[in-house]
């Protein structure tokens, strides 16, 4: 425990040691080193701010990874939570449960009809994509075509399928049947394409990647090739998806049409959950006994991905993520031409990506100085995904912040 020593006690004498110091001495002894954490322990959180545990209040630009597209803690969230969570809280896919039942039709319903399959992760997600492509084509066809700068997950195939050299290193060998090629370019997808091919695999907007907008034409020509050559083109909208980008999931942006969409992060609002939807005449080939979750689909993750569809829609929230959408465009965009180290600014909705021609890492460390909390990736990209329900103030707040810290990183 932390005890005064007295206001006259002097500098030399052992500081105080905090709460943040407890909780890093447990991790430093008990938790597997395996990320990198930032210097702060937090505590709560309410929409768009976070409080750490020593009382510092942190505008969150980044909630929860764009886990917690809501912000934190929102209210119709945590109210089907706490009602689900006295009623029923887990029971396996051996029974029915309205919940999941319900939350399958209302992902349907705003996506491409269809069926889903529940899990927990982005990476379970994708992994049952995966598996769905190679039983639903015939057994000769295995190879799945994935891009460049993608991000799909931590297990050994969604690794696998992430076409990141720094993903792999010493994880070999690495699982048979991918092959990879560059975003945005048409001509080399259709080069790969070969009789043992099954299915493409793509982020319609790369997240990790670097906030990356496909081409003017790219997702149309994969769909295309797909149908020429009887692939399935699988979108994996694990960031994207969900109202982020103004639309429910980011193919909508295009007019483009994935025959199996993934999804995860932002679709339970912060509450852990995963989805696979497909046509159902695709869904047959995911057979009993070829594919299971035991928490998938479970009542809490469903009445949470319920509420999050309802929040969207009683506030109004995509075209609420497009007007925020202009407000960070209005800040961030001119930094292009006022700033030589900033390369470009790729905005989609709240997808927010910002490039330097220096290392990212310093601003995000100076904003966190400054209790801003933005995210960094690919080394020289700032990201955001701020909540849908960020007031204008915020987003004024926030990007002022921002730009003047980015302006200083020359
Ligand atoms: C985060 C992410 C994943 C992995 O999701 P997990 O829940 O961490 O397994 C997969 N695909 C995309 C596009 C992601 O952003």
């Amino acid at each position: 425990m932390a005890t005064a020593s007295g206001s006259n006690a002097s500098p030399s004498a052992a500081a105080a040691k905090t709460k943040h110091d407890e909780v890093v001495a447990l991790f430093e002894q008990y938790v597997v080193p395996n990320y990198k954490r930032y210097p702060v322990t937090l505590v709560r959180g309410s929409g768009s701010h976070v409080w750490d545990s020593e009382g510092q209040r942190y505008l969150d630009l980044f909630p929860g990874w764009g886990c917690n597209l809501l912000g934190h803690c929102p209210a119709e969230v945590v109210r089907a939570v706490r009602d689900q969570v006295e009623q029923l809280i887990h029971v396996p896919n051996t029974w029915y449960t309205e919940s999941q039942g319900r939350w399958a039709a209302a992902l349907a319903q705003r996506s491409f009809g269809g069926q889903a399959f529940f899990c927990n992760s982005g990476a379970e997600a994708n992994e049952a994509a995966i598996k769905l492509a190679r039983l639903h084509t015939p057994e000769s066809r295995y190879k799945i075509i994935t891009f460049e700068g993608g991000f799909h997950g931590r297990t050994l195939a969604a690794t696998t399928a992430t076409a990141q050299p720094k993903y792999h290193a010493g994880l070999g060998p690495l699982m048979a049947g991918f092959v990879y090629a560059p975003f945005g370019d048409l001509a080399a997808v259709a080069d790969l394409v070969d009789e043992e091919t099954a299915a493409i695999l793509i982020e319609p907007i790369q997240g990790e990647g670097g906030i990356r907008i496909p081409p003017d034409g790219f997702l149309a020509g994969l769909r295309q090739l797909a149908d020429e050559h009887e692939l399935l083109l699988m979108f994996d909208e694990v960031q994207a998806g969900c109202g982020r980008t103004g639309h429910w999931f980011g193919y909508q942006n295009f007019g483009v049409t994935p025959d199996v969409m993934t999804l995860a992060k932002s679709v339970c609002g912060g509450v852990a959950g995963g989805a696979l939807l497909t046509t159902a005449e695709i869904a047959k080939s995911l057979r009993p006994g070829m594919h299971a979750s035991t928490f998938g689909g479970n009542p809490l993750a469903a009445e949470a991905g319920l509420a999050v569809i309802r929040t969207i829609e009683e506030q109004n929230l995509l075209q609420r993520a497009s007007e925020l959408s202009e407000i960070f465009g209005s800040h961030l965009s001119p930094l292009v031409d006022e700033c030589e180290h900033v390369r470009e600014v790729r905005i989609l909705g709240l997808m927010i990506g910002i490039e330097l021609s220096v290392p990212a890492t310093n601003v995000v460390q100076t904003c966190l100085e400054r209790k801003l909390l933005v995210n960094c990736t690919q080394e020289t990209v700032v990201r955001l995904l701020p909540a849908l329900t960020l007031s204008d103030e915020l987003a004024h707040e926030g990007c002022q912040l921002l730009c003047e810290v980015i302006r200083a990183a020359a």
